[in-house]
Parts: C-alpha cells; sequence; structure tokens
C-alpha cells in the first residue's frame, strides 16, 4: 500500500512529491498525459522567482521531475477514471491503488468558446496551445482570443512568427498586468480589436476566417485568417469530485488552509483548488503545504489533528 498518492504531475503535484519523497513517504504519482501539466502550454515563465530573464517551461519542468526521481518517487502514465474518497483508493485503467492520504493536483482544462465551428476546425487552425502550434503559423494572419496573461503572453510569442496577431477581447480592456501590456503596445505586428465577441469560426477543412460583433453596436464584421488562438480562462479538472467533495460554484474545490477537503485525509492544491491566485509558484507552495499536511495526518500528528477538527 502507497502511502501517498498524487494525482497530477504539474508544478503543483511535482512540489507536493519533492516534500513527500523528503518526507520519505511511499508515494505514487499519477498522471493521464505528460509531467508538466497545462505549464507546458506556455513557452517560459518570466516570474518563477530565481530567474532573472525567464526560463523556458520545458526545462523548469524537467528539473523538477529530476528532482522528484531522485527521491525514489514513482511516476505511472495511467488516468485516474475514479476516486474513492472515504476509502482513500483510486481506480486507474490498470487497478486500483489504495493510499492513506490522496492529493488531487489535477489542474485546470482550457475554456472552449463554444460558438459554431470551434470543435470542428480544433486541430485545424483552432489552437488552445501557441507553444505547439505556433510556428505552424509563420508569416500568417493569427487571431488571439481573450484578456487576461495568458493572452498577452501569447501573443507576444505567436509575434515571433505570425506576420500579424490580433487580439479580441470581449471588453474594452485587458486585464493583463502592466509589464505585458507594455509589451504588447510596442510589438508593431499585433493589433487590438476590443469590445466584440467572436460568434462563428469559419473554413471548410482548415480555419478561414471568423465572424465578430461588436457588444455595443452589434455590428458584425468577418476578420480572414489563418489561425484562432483561445485564452479565455480554464475551468477546473475537477469531476472526478464531483458530488464526492465541496466544491465551489465553479467547480473548484474547497480546502482550508492546510489544502485539506472535505474528505479526511483528501487534500487539493494547485489551479483546481478555490483560491485567489493562480500561478505557478502559488501552485508549488500548495503543493508543498498538501504533502506536509498529508505526512502529518498519516502519522497522526497532533497539531494537525486539532487543525482538522
Ligand atoms: P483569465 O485571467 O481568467 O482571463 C480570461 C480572459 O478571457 C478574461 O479577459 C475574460 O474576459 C476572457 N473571457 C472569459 N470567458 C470568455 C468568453 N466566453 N468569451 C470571451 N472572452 C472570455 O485567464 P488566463 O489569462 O488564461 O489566465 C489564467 C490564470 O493563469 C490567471 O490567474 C492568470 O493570472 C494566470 N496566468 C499568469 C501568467 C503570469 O503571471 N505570467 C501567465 C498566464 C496565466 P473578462 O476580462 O471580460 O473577464
Amino acid at each position: 500500500m502507497y502511502d501517498l498518492i498524487i494525482i497530477g504531475a504539474g508544478p503543483a503535484g511535482l512540489t507536493a512529491c519533492l516534500y513527500a519523497g523528503r518526507s520519505r513517504l511511499k508515494t505514487l504519482l499519477l498522471e493521464k498525459m505528460v509531467v508538466g501539466g497545462r505549464i507546458l502550454l506556455t513557452e517560459t515563465i518570466e516570474n518563477f522567482p530565481g530567474f532573472p530573464g525567464g526560463i523556458s517551461t520545458q526545462e523548469l519542468i524537467q528539473r523538477m521531475q529530476e528532482q522528484v526521481k531522485s527521491l525514489g518517487i514513482e511516476i505511472k502514465s495511467e488516468e485516474v477514471l475514479e476516486l474513492d474518497c472515504k476509502l482513500r483508493s483510486v481506480k486507474t485503467g490498470e487497478k486500483t491503488y489504495p493510499a492513506k492520504a490522496i492529493i488531487i493536483a489535477t489542474g485546470a482544462l482550457p475554456r472552449k468558446l463554444g460558438v459554431p465551428g470551434e470543435d470542428r476546425l480544433t486541430g485545424r487552425g483552432v489552437s488552445y496551445c501557441a507553444t505547439c502550434d505556433g510556428p505552424l503559423f509563420k508569416d500568417k494572419n493569427v487571431v488571439v482570443v481573450g484578456g487576461g496573461n495568458a493572452v498577452a503572453e501569447e501573443a507576444l510569442y505567436l509575434s515571433r512568427f505570425a506576420k500579424t496577431v490580433s487580439i479580441i477581447h470581449r471588453r474594452n480592456d485587458l486585464r493583463t498586468c502592466a509589464i505585458l501590456q507594455e509589451e504588447l503596445k510596442k510589438n508593431k505586428k499585433i493589433n487590438f480589436i476590443l469590445s466584440n465577441v467572436v460568434t462563428e469560426l469559419m473554413g471548410s477543412t482548415k480555419v478561414e476566417s471568423l465572424k465578430i460583433k461588436d457588444v455595443n453596436t452589434n455590428q458584425e464584421q468577418i476578420i480572414i485568417c489563418d489561425g484562432v488562438f483561445i485564452y479565455i480562462g480554464y475551468d477546473p479538472d475537477t469531476a472526478l469530485v464531483k458530488n464526492k467533495l465541496k466544491l465551489d460554484g465553479a467547480g473548484f474545490i474547497i480546502t482550508d488552509e492546510a489544502m485539506a477537503t472535505s474528505g479526511d485525509g483528501i487534500f487539493a492544491c494547485g489551479d483546481c483548488r478555490k483560491k485567489s491566485l493562480y500561478q505557478v509558484i502559488t501552485a508549488c507552495g500548495d503543493g508543498a503545504i498538501a504533502a506536509e499536511s498529508a505526512y502529518k495526518f498519516i502519522s497522526k500528528d497532533i497539531s494537525y489533528g486539532a487543525k482538522r477538527t
């Protein structure tokens, strides 16, 4: 039996592994896709402390993974299909694993626009990952939809390849941090189409254009483009624990400050939990706390018991 099972190998799950490994907990890390998670949808991270000028996300994840492997953590590429919060066991396509404690670090999934043409043209010009698909759009005209930090970072990245990058946002200002806004304004390839929503993505076998509507005048317009990158936020990947743990209205797992969920011995960390700041650094902080709490739970630490009641 494992002491601890960690579900999800993004920065939160990997940091939880690091702390669990250093506490010598017998730990299994389960990941359904690739080690790294959604951070790999971005090319570089500029605000992780200790890396002036930024670090490539691939390198950061590779370093985290090496650190975890050196502690003897077992990593398996298996998708968790069921989680029994009472028995504290997880069922994958391969087998059922019981554990003394479980940490959920499943992260979040890119939100979709939900407009006609989006599903049909995904992989045919519609993308949620500039790092993966950006280089395919050399000297092409691309559109990036959204108004947060992600849209800014990805528009800047795409401007290395594309001829033009149009940011389409539903409001008349972006919620992007100041330093990224300055970089966007300096970049001659980037232009803004504000106060507009995308209503349809069009093209026979690949993206050829999209339809937008002005939110103030309702006037519609067709924009000719070769690619559409969608960065309108993320939804928590918490279907596994729906109706099993306490979630907020948007599906984020509710935890206390020890990362304890409403399930005994079940902890959550990173982007899948309700919190005020979704960053790699806060995901790592969550992961460290979750592992420490799991350790205290397993060893029946009195200070932890006091916190839980
Ligand atoms: P976000 O900050 O939640 O922003 C999502 C944007 O998409 C908002 O501007 C929102 O519009 C817009 N939007 C949402 N639903 C929409 C819809 N149906 N149609 C059109 N537009 C829609 O998401 P994000 O930029 O992907 O970032 C996610 C999290 O990761 C954030 O916490 C962010 O700070 C963090 N992040 C941080 C960094 C960094 O620090 N370097 C980089 C990337 C991401 P409104 O503005 O009108 O709400």
